[in-house]
Protein backbone atom coordinates (compact mmCIF):
# COMPACT_ATOMS: atom_id res chain seq x y z
CA UNK A 1 0.00 0.00 0.00
CA UNK A 2 1.41 3.15 -1.35
CA UNK A 3 1.49 6.06 1.78
CA UNK A 4 2.08 9.54 2.36
CA UNK A 5 3.80 10.44 5.64
CA UNK A 6 2.96 14.14 6.32
CA UNK A 7 4.59 15.69 9.69
CA UNK A 8 2.50 17.96 11.66
CA UNK A 9 -0.68 16.72 9.90
CA UNK A 10 -3.10 17.34 13.03
CA UNK A 11 -3.49 21.33 11.62
CA UNK A 12 -3.59 24.03 9.55
CA UNK A 13 -1.32 23.43 6.60
CA UNK A 14 -0.43 20.03 7.53
CA UNK A 15 -4.25 18.57 7.81
CA UNK A 16 -4.97 20.02 4.44
CA UNK A 17 -2.23 18.63 2.94
CA UNK A 18 -3.25 15.06 4.74
CA UNK A 19 -6.77 15.74 2.95
CA UNK A 20 -5.38 16.28 -0.56
CA UNK A 21 -3.02 13.19 0.14
CA UNK A 22 -6.33 11.07 0.98
CA UNK A 23 -8.16 12.21 -2.18
CA UNK A 24 -4.57 11.05 -4.05
CA UNK A 25 -5.69 8.17 -2.96
CA UNK A 26 -2.58 8.15 -0.43
CA UNK A 27 -2.94 5.89 3.15
CA UNK A 28 -1.77 8.73 5.02
CA UNK A 29 0.32 8.85 8.17
CA UNK A 30 -0.50 12.05 10.12
CA UNK A 31 1.83 12.85 12.40
CA UNK A 32 1.60 14.98 15.25
CA UNK A 33 3.32 16.33 18.50
CA UNK A 34 1.01 16.74 21.10
CA UNK A 35 -2.67 17.47 20.07
CA UNK A 36 -4.09 13.94 19.59
CA UNK A 37 -8.23 15.41 19.24
CA UNK A 38 -6.65 17.48 16.60
CA UNK A 39 -4.86 14.60 14.85
CA UNK A 40 -7.55 12.54 15.31
CA UNK A 41 -9.79 15.24 13.49
CA UNK A 42 -7.48 14.86 10.40
CA UNK A 43 -7.97 11.30 10.38
CA UNK A 44 -11.84 11.51 10.97
CA UNK A 45 -11.89 14.31 7.85
CA UNK A 46 -9.62 11.53 5.59
CA UNK A 47 -11.99 8.72 6.13
CA UNK A 48 -15.08 10.91 5.66
CA UNK A 49 -13.34 11.86 2.44
CA UNK A 50 -13.50 7.91 1.22
CA UNK A 51 -9.48 7.10 2.42
CA UNK A 52 -7.74 6.04 5.03
CA UNK A 53 -4.73 6.60 7.43
CA UNK A 54 -2.89 6.15 10.72
CA UNK A 55 -2.19 8.44 13.66
CA UNK A 56 1.83 8.45 15.02
CA UNK A 57 3.01 10.69 17.26
CA UNK A 58 6.06 11.76 17.60
CA UNK A 59 8.47 15.41 18.13
CA UNK A 60 10.48 15.57 14.95
CA UNK A 61 12.79 17.33 16.94
CA UNK A 62 13.94 14.73 18.85
CA UNK A 63 16.03 12.29 17.20
CA UNK A 64 15.24 9.28 19.62
CA UNK A 65 11.77 9.77 19.24
CA UNK A 66 12.01 9.43 15.60
CA UNK A 67 14.07 7.05 15.32
CA UNK A 68 11.65 4.69 18.22
CA UNK A 69 8.53 5.84 16.82
CA UNK A 70 8.73 6.34 13.14
CA UNK A 71 11.62 3.96 12.60
CA UNK A 72 9.54 1.06 14.87
CA UNK A 73 6.72 1.54 12.26
CA UNK A 74 8.07 1.57 9.34
CA UNK A 75 9.84 -1.99 10.48
CA UNK A 76 6.19 -3.32 11.55
CA UNK A 77 4.51 -1.80 8.52
CA UNK A 78 6.54 -3.75 5.76
CA UNK A 79 3.60 -3.94 3.36
CA UNK A 80 2.90 -0.11 3.09
CA UNK A 81 4.89 1.49 1.57
CA UNK A 82 6.09 5.49 2.37
CA UNK A 83 6.20 7.63 -1.53
CA UNK A 84 5.52 10.69 -0.49
CA UNK A 85 7.08 12.87 2.85
CA UNK A 86 5.95 15.95 3.60
CA UNK A 87 7.79 17.59 5.69
CA UNK A 88 5.58 20.26 7.55
CA UNK A 89 6.01 20.87 11.27
CA UNK A 90 6.60 23.49 12.52
CA UNK A 91 7.00 26.44 15.18
CA UNK A 92 7.90 29.74 15.17
CA UNK A 93 8.99 31.76 18.16
CA UNK A 94 9.68 35.16 17.03
CA UNK A 95 11.97 37.67 18.46
CA UNK A 96 14.69 40.15 17.48
CA UNK A 97 18.23 38.80 17.89
CA UNK A 98 18.70 41.31 20.72
CA UNK A 99 16.34 39.77 22.81
CA UNK A 100 16.26 36.47 21.51
CA UNK A 101 17.62 33.96 24.00
CA UNK A 102 19.20 30.32 22.99
CA UNK A 103 16.12 28.36 23.76
CA UNK A 104 14.46 29.99 20.95
CA UNK A 105 17.11 30.27 18.75
CA UNK A 106 17.50 26.21 19.37
CA UNK A 107 13.63 25.05 19.92
CA UNK A 108 12.99 27.02 16.17
CA UNK A 109 15.74 25.48 14.64
CA UNK A 110 15.31 21.92 15.78
CA UNK A 111 11.66 21.34 14.68
CA UNK A 112 12.45 22.35 11.25
CA UNK A 113 15.66 21.88 10.34
CA UNK A 114 16.96 18.77 12.56
CA UNK A 115 13.31 17.74 12.55
CA UNK A 116 13.65 17.66 8.52
CA UNK A 117 17.01 15.78 9.15
CA UNK A 118 15.96 12.78 11.59
CA UNK A 119 12.35 12.06 9.86
CA UNK A 120 14.05 12.36 5.95
CA UNK A 121 16.84 9.56 7.28
CA UNK A 122 13.99 7.56 8.24
CA UNK A 123 12.07 6.96 4.45
CA UNK A 124 14.90 8.04 2.25
CA UNK A 125 16.30 4.26 1.62
CA UNK A 126 13.27 2.82 1.06
CA UNK A 127 12.17 5.76 -1.36
CA UNK A 128 15.95 5.09 -2.97
CA UNK A 129 15.08 1.29 -2.92
CA UNK A 130 11.55 1.45 -4.66
CA UNK A 131 13.16 3.77 -6.86
CA UNK A 132 10.41 6.42 -6.66
CA UNK A 133 9.84 9.28 -4.25
CA UNK A 134 8.59 12.27 -3.38
CA UNK A 135 9.48 14.68 -0.85
CA UNK A 136 8.13 17.88 -0.47
CA UNK A 137 9.59 20.26 2.47
CA UNK A 138 7.11 23.31 3.58
CA UNK A 139 9.43 26.49 4.02
CA UNK A 140 8.32 29.94 3.84
CA UNK A 141 8.93 33.49 2.35
CA UNK A 142 10.65 34.20 5.63
CA UNK A 143 13.32 31.70 4.58
CA UNK A 144 13.83 32.99 1.08
CA UNK A 145 13.79 37.26 1.88
CA UNK A 146 14.39 37.06 5.66
CA UNK A 147 11.42 38.91 7.95
CA UNK A 148 12.89 40.84 11.36
CA UNK A 149 12.05 39.64 14.55
CA UNK A 150 12.31 35.83 12.82
CA UNK A 151 16.18 35.20 12.45
CA UNK A 152 15.65 31.85 14.03
CA UNK A 153 12.74 30.98 11.78
CA UNK A 154 14.37 32.47 8.93
CA UNK A 155 18.16 30.47 9.29
CA UNK A 156 15.88 27.48 9.66
CA UNK A 157 13.96 27.52 6.44
CA UNK A 158 16.69 28.76 4.64
CA UNK A 159 18.27 25.94 5.76
CA UNK A 160 15.59 23.46 4.71
CA UNK A 161 16.71 25.50 1.04
CA UNK A 162 19.75 24.66 0.86
CA UNK A 163 19.10 20.81 1.91
CA UNK A 164 16.26 20.58 -0.60
CA UNK A 165 18.36 21.76 -3.59
CA UNK A 166 21.22 19.29 -2.20
CA UNK A 167 19.39 16.32 -1.70
CA UNK A 168 17.40 16.65 -5.28
CA UNK A 169 21.00 16.42 -6.74
CA UNK A 170 21.94 13.37 -4.86
CA UNK A 171 18.67 11.10 -5.33
CA UNK A 172 17.61 12.50 -8.58
CA UNK A 173 18.85 9.42 -10.27
CA UNK A 174 17.13 7.02 -7.94
CA UNK A 175 13.85 8.69 -9.33
CA UNK A 176 13.33 10.12 -6.31
CA UNK A 177 12.41 14.94 -6.17
CA UNK A 178 12.60 16.80 -3.12
CA UNK A 179 11.04 20.03 -3.48
CA UNK A 180 9.88 22.52 -1.37
CA UNK A 181 6.82 25.36 -0.90
CA UNK A 182 7.21 28.42 0.28
CA UNK A 183 3.69 30.12 1.94
CA UNK A 184 3.67 33.73 2.60
CA UNK A 185 0.87 34.46 4.91
CA UNK A 186 -1.58 31.60 5.20
CA UNK A 187 -4.33 31.24 7.70
CA UNK A 188 -4.01 29.01 10.48
CA UNK A 189 -3.08 28.89 14.30
CA UNK A 190 0.20 29.85 13.68
CA UNK A 191 -0.83 33.26 12.21
CA UNK A 192 -3.88 33.49 14.29
CA UNK A 193 -2.64 36.74 16.44
CA UNK A 194 -1.27 38.62 13.41
CA UNK A 195 -3.22 41.10 12.83
CA UNK A 196 -4.61 39.91 9.35
CA UNK A 197 -6.35 43.23 8.14
CA UNK A 198 -3.05 45.31 8.05
CA UNK A 199 -1.23 42.87 6.60
CA UNK A 200 -3.03 42.06 3.87
CA UNK A 201 -2.43 45.15 2.76
CA UNK A 202 0.62 44.28 1.84
CA UNK A 203 0.08 41.18 -0.27
CA UNK A 204 -1.00 42.09 -3.97
CA UNK A 205 -4.42 39.51 -3.89
CA UNK A 206 -4.98 41.70 -0.44
CA UNK A 207 -6.01 38.68 1.22
CA UNK A 208 -4.07 35.52 3.46
CA UNK A 209 -4.36 32.31 1.82
CA UNK A 210 -5.39 29.23 2.82
CA UNK A 211 -4.22 26.05 3.89
CA UNK A 212 -5.56 24.03 0.54
CA UNK A 213 -4.19 26.69 -1.63
CA UNK A 214 -0.70 24.80 0.26
CA UNK A 215 -1.88 21.42 -0.24
CA UNK A 216 -2.79 21.82 -3.86
CA UNK A 217 0.59 23.03 -4.43
CA UNK A 218 2.06 20.13 -2.21
CA UNK A 219 -0.36 17.95 -4.06
CA UNK A 220 1.30 18.85 -7.70
CA UNK A 221 5.15 17.69 -6.58
CA UNK A 222 3.63 14.98 -5.08
CA UNK A 223 2.19 13.74 -8.26
CA UNK A 224 3.55 12.33 -10.93
CA UNK A 225 2.83 15.41 -13.26
CA UNK A 226 5.55 17.13 -11.60
CA UNK A 227 8.22 14.02 -12.89
CA UNK A 228 11.11 16.41 -13.89
CA UNK A 229 10.92 19.24 -11.51
CA UNK A 230 13.11 18.70 -8.38
CA UNK A 231 15.02 21.02 -6.39
CA UNK A 232 12.65 23.97 -6.59
CA UNK A 233 10.92 25.91 -4.58
CA UNK A 234 7.59 27.54 -5.32
CA UNK A 235 6.09 30.49 -3.48
CA UNK A 236 2.31 30.11 -2.39
CA UNK A 237 1.64 34.07 -1.12
CA UNK A 238 -0.36 35.93 -3.38
CA UNK A 239 2.24 37.80 -5.43
CA UNK A 240 4.11 38.69 -2.43
CA UNK A 241 7.11 38.94 -3.77
CA UNK A 242 10.59 39.14 -2.27
P1 LIG B 1 0.19 25.34 12.98
O1 LIG B 1 0.82 26.02 14.13
O2 LIG B 1 -1.23 25.64 12.62
O3 LIG B 1 0.38 23.76 13.11
C1 LIG B 1 1.63 23.24 13.41
C2 LIG B 1 1.61 21.74 13.23
O4 LIG B 1 2.94 21.24 13.44
C3 LIG B 1 0.72 21.04 14.23
O5 LIG B 1 0.15 19.92 13.58
C4 LIG B 1 1.70 20.60 15.31
O6 LIG B 1 1.29 19.45 16.05
C5 LIG B 1 2.90 20.27 14.47
N1 LIG B 1 4.17 20.31 15.21
C6 LIG B 1 4.76 21.37 15.79
N2 LIG B 1 5.93 21.01 16.37
C7 LIG B 1 6.07 19.68 16.13
C8 LIG B 1 7.05 18.70 16.48
N3 LIG B 1 8.13 19.04 17.17
N4 LIG B 1 6.85 17.43 16.09
C9 LIG B 1 5.76 17.07 15.37
N5 LIG B 1 4.79 17.95 15.00
C10 LIG B 1 4.96 19.23 15.39
O7 LIG B 1 1.16 25.70 11.75
P2 LIG B 1 0.85 25.96 10.20
O8 LIG B 1 -0.09 24.94 9.69
O9 LIG B 1 0.57 27.38 10.00
O10 LIG B 1 2.31 25.70 9.59
C11 LIG B 1 2.70 24.49 8.95
C12 LIG B 1 4.04 24.71 8.28
O11 LIG B 1 3.92 25.79 7.33
C13 LIG B 1 5.15 25.11 9.24
O12 LIG B 1 6.36 24.51 8.83
C14 LIG B 1 5.23 26.62 9.06
O13 LIG B 1 6.51 27.10 9.37
C15 LIG B 1 4.92 26.75 7.58
N6 LIG B 1 4.45 28.07 7.20
C16 LIG B 1 3.28 28.59 7.68
C17 LIG B 1 2.85 29.85 7.28
C18 LIG B 1 1.59 30.47 7.76
O14 LIG B 1 1.34 31.63 7.42
N7 LIG B 1 0.76 29.78 8.53
C19 LIG B 1 3.66 30.65 6.36
C20 LIG B 1 4.87 30.01 5.91
C21 LIG B 1 5.22 28.76 6.32
P3 LIG B 1 0.33 19.57 17.36
O15 LIG B 1 -1.04 19.86 16.85
O16 LIG B 1 0.43 18.23 18.01
O17 LIG B 1 0.87 20.69 18.19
Amino acid sequence: MNCALVTGGSRGIGRAICLKMAAMGYYVIINYKGNAAAAQETLDGVRAAGGNGALLQFDVGSETDVQQVLGAWLESNKDKQVEVLVNNAGIREDNLLFWMNSTQWHNVLNTSLNGFFYVTKQVLNGMLLKRYGRIINIVSLSGIKGLPGQTNYSAAKAGIIGATKALAQEVAKRGVTVNAVAPGYIKTDMTAELNEKELATLVPMNRFGTAEEVADAVGFFASKASSYVTGEVLSVNGGLYT
